[in-house]
């Protein structure tokens, strides 16, 4: 049977996160891929940060994919090798800029109410933004290893307890879904 051949169209980050996919689950036909760019795929998040401070060259920008466009990459030829595996990954991105670093999981284009674990003043907090009591998103600023747990909370769509979302003695993983009130309760 002759080797398939696949044409990925998409020269950035997520293209060469398919072709090197492809390669490292064993497929051994031809993978072109195609852009409108003469350069190779690199890194774009690196053009706001470390070159333009002068910190990398042009040719280090290489396609480390990472984040959503590596794993959209990686499971777009995951698919295409017929794994038959939904992308189920919660939206997600990251930005660093001078001293402040953030972290956004979910997707909120409507939303009831926001609030906060710490003061925006303080530039290390983190924002939930609620629909119907539940979360929709929530973005990490200046404060690190709690976005999978925020990642979590969406992910379930269960509402939430805002008294203890918002208390920074309730570590996020512990933050349960509302617990009925005593008066729901069957005899
Ligand atoms: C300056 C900058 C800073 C960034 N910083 C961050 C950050 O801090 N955090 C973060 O999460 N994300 C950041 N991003 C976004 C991140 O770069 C993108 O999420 C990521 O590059 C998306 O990868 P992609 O492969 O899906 O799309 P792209 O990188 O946009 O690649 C699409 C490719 O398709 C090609 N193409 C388009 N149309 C055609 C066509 N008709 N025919 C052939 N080829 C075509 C393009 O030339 C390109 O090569 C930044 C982006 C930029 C530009």
């Amino acid at each position: 049977m002759r080797a398939k051949t696949f044409v990925i169209v998409g020269a950035g980050l997520a293209g060469a996160a398919a072709a090197a996919q492809l390669r490292k689950d064993g497929f051994e036909g031809t993978v072109i891929l195609l852009g409108e760019e003469a350069d190779r795929p690199y890194e774009r998040p690196q053009l706001s940060k470390a070159y333009l401070r002068g910190e990398t060259q042009r040719e280090q920008l290489d396609a480390r994919a990472r984040d959503n466009a590596g794993r959209e990459g990686r499971a777009a030829a995951r698919n295409m090798l017929d794994k038959r595996e939904p992308y189920v990954r919660i939206p997600y991105f990251y930005s660093d800029q001078y001293d402040l670093g953030m972290e956004y999981a979910g997707f909120a284009p409507t939303w009831d109410q926001v609030v906060f674990r710490g003061g925006p003043a303080s530039r290390a907090f983190i924002a939930f933004w609620l629909k119907d009591g539940r979360m929709v998103a929530g973005m990490n600023a200046n404060v690190w290893q709690v976005n999978d747990a925020i990642a979590a909370l969406v992910a379930s769509r269960k509402q939430v307890d805002v008294g203890r979302l918002v208390d920074p003695a309730v570590p996020l993983d512990d933050v349960d879904a509302l617990k009925p009130r005593a008066a729901m309760t069957l005899p």
